[in-house]
């Protein structure tokens, strides 16, 4: 199992090997922004490379908003960090299920979705996989809970998209880690990637605040570590941790998951 950790941008291959990480996540530009990504000195060296190559979405990106203003600059960047994810050759770009806003239904959200997908296929089709991953909060996201996930399958999966499953998320916001995998599976048919984190806030609570996995506070409600590592097994896929610590914290949330495949 391929197992590493969500990185910083400037030198991932640096960051893989202070890890020893088979595999790392970064972003391509500000998370908070709607800046597109910068050329990469470093893309050749990254395709190249045996560390396999993730690249997350900015936070920002919102494909389900009812906000033109929203909606509409998020399918170009989806379009531009899927283009700039292919240099680094990405097996995967993680974008958040998104959400509409209080009030509004999340079938509309979830059409948006689908014409996103439609019309990036119609122009061409984007050169690097769309993970979605599973969200932590709010009453009104399209990949918190299960039963949305599967709304948004339906509409969604003709595209060729996969999923991320956070356990983090997935612990915050409402679902069950035992048995999660199965259940994802039923509906998405796949799991491209896990993002193996411990939570700092209890089941249900919709926070999305990410805990080591070997740092454990013990306080009841929060992720038994041995539950994701479970679910790491059970997925069969690249995992990474998207926990604090830096080098060291994570480097032993890595060596964690290993002594525990
Ligand atoms: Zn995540």
């Amino acid at each position: 199992m391929l197992i590493g950790a969500h990185v910083d941008y400037e030198d991932p291959l640096a960051e893989a090997t202070a890890r020893n990480a088979d595999v790392v996540q970064f972003f391509l530009a500000d998370p908070q922004g709607w800046k597109a990504p910068e050329t990469r000195p470093d893309a050749e060296a990254l395709r190249a490379s045996s560390v396999e190559i993730f690249v997350h979405a900015p936070y920002v990106l919102n494909l389900a908003s009812t906000n033109n203003r929203i909606r509409i600059p998020s399918r170009k960047l989806l379009a531009q960090h899927a283009a700039a994810a292919a240099t680094v050759g990405a097996s995967g770009l993680i974008v958040h299920g998104g959400h509409v806003n209080k009030g509004e239904e999340v079938a509309v959200g979830i059409d948006n979705w689908r014409k996103a997908l439609q019309q990036a296929q119609d122009k061409g089709g984007l050169p690097t996989r769309v993970l979605i991953e599973n969200t932590a909060g709010g009453d009104n996201a399209c990949a918190r809970r299960f039963d949305e996930l599967a709304r948004l399958w339906d509409a969604v999966g003709e595209f060729g998209v996969g999923f991320c499953l956070d356990t983090c998320h997935a612990h915050a916001g409402g679902e069950k880690l035992l048995d999660i995998v199965d259940r994802v599976k039923a509906i998405t048919g796949r799991i491209d990637l896990v993002h193996a984190n411990g939570s700092r806030d209890g089941f249900d609570s919709g926070r999305d605040r990410h805990d080591n996995l070997t740092v454990t506070n013990n306080e009841p409600g929060m992720i038994d570590p041995e539950l994701v590592a479970a679910v790491v097994r059970a997925a069969g896929a690249p995992a990474v941790v998207e926990t604090p610590g830096g080098v060291e914290g994570q480097s032993a949330d890595i060596a964690y998951l290993r002594a525990h495949q």
